[in-house]
Formats: C-alpha cells, structure tokens, sequence
C-alpha cells in the first residue's frame, strides 16, 4: 500500500513543527508543499516523515524535518536573498530553502550524493532556482558571493572564515560548531559592519570535510 504522504506530511508540521515551536508560516508552507519522500533512498521511505534523521547512502543523513525547519526560521528569509548551503546531501534542505528564498546554491563534497541531490531537485520540480555543485563548501563558494544567508548542515570544528568572508551585509550564517559528536547550533548575523552571535540549541550533526573541516 503507498503511504498517503500528503497526510504524513502535514502531521510532521503539525506534531514535530508547530507543536514545537516553528512559527514562521512561510516555513511551515514550505515543509507542508514539499515531498521529503522524493529525497529519501526507496528502501528507506518508509521513514520519511519520521521525527529523526534519515539514511541517504554515503554514511550520510538528512536531518531531522525540526531541524531542518529551525535551520530554515533562524535565516529570517523573506523571499528574495540568494542563499549557499553546505553538506547539500540528497537535495531536501536545499529544496526548503529555495521555496523560501530567491536562490539557492548547494554545494555537496560527495559526487554520487551531488548527482542524487540534483536528480531528485528535479523529480520534485524543485530545481528551477537551485543549483548543486560537487565540492567543498568548507571554503564556501566565492563565484556568487556575497550570500544574504548561509546554512552549514554538517558539524564544523570552528567557523570557516571563508564563509564570514562571503556573508553579505546584512546577512545570517547558521551553522553547527563544536565537537566532533556534540555541537552548538550558532547563528551568526552580520548587520552595519557588526558581527552578533547566539546559540539557538545543542545538536549533532555528521562533520564537515575539507579544507576547513575535520581532517580525520
Ligand atoms: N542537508 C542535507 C543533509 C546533509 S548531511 C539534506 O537535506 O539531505 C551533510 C552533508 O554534508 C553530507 O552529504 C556530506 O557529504 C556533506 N559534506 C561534508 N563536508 C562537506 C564539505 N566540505 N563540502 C560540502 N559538503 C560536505
């Protein structure tokens, strides 16, 4: 029997969203309009709208639909930025942000999981604004800076200055630092040639590669 995802969708929002606290309404519609099942590997679709992390091959995962829709929140985007994600995986975060802002850039280090990221854009015809790039977002990607947001999805060990270098003013990086099981969620805002951070909450995420990343 095929899952009737339109209904799993919107108890995601409503159970593991709203009910937490995602207020933002443009994110909600986002996360209720798109197909997560459409990002997930078929033998683990099952587990698409489940409240934690999901396989997607490579010894990678997507987050958690929360997670995701903080990430998102946190960026404070109102449609018409263009945004760089690193760690683009199987193409779901990208697909969030760009129904939310007016362009993404998704930059994935692993090329099988590029190639799946941008297949499955397309099959959930969500690739007419998104554009993935195989290679190392730990450097960030100077050809379309400056970025009026940025959304790390993998745990760096500090912040790439890459990164602060190709934030716009203004501008909000989010991105997960610390440890390499354990890290804090930091939101970075750039605004009048100031720099203010916070943590928005403790989470685990897989490492960051490259040049800026863990080298283990
Ligand atoms: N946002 C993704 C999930 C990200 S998992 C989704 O929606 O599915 C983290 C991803 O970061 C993994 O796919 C991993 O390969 C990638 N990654 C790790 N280091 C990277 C780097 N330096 N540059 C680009 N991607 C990287």
């Amino acid at each position: 029997m095929i899952p009737d995802w339109r209904s799993e969708r919107q108890r995601m929002v409503d159970r593991q969203l709203r009910k937490r606290g995602i207020r933002d309404e443009r994110v909600l519609e986002a996360m209720l309009a798109i197909p997560r099942e459409e990002f997930v590997p078929t033998e683990m679709r099952v587990c698409s709208y489940a409240d934690e992390p999901v396989h997607i091959g490579c010894g990678q995962t997507i987050s958690q639909p929360y997670m995701i829709a903080l990430m998102a929140e946190l960026l404070e985007l109102t449609g018409k930025e263009t945004v760089l994600e690193i760690g683009g995986g199987s193409g779901y975060h990208a697909a969030v942000l760009g129904a939310l802002a007016a362009r993404v850039i998704s930059i994935e280090l692993i090329p099988a999981l590029a190639r799946q990221a941008e297949q499955n854009l397309h099959r959930a015809g969500r690739a007419a604004n998104v554009t993935v790039i195989c290679g190392d977002g730990s450097q960030g990607w100077p050809e379309c800076a400056p970025y009026d947001g940025i959304s790390v999805a993998a745990a760096a060990p500090e912040v790439p200055a890459p990164l602060m270098a190709q934030l716009n003013d203004p501008g909000r990086l989010v991105i997960p630092v610390g440890a390499y099981y354990d890290q804090e969620l930091r939101v970075i805002s750039k605004a009048g040639g100031e720099i203010s951070e916070r943590v928005a909450t403790l989470c685990r995420f897989v490492p960051l590669r490259g040049n800026r990343g863990w080298r283990s």
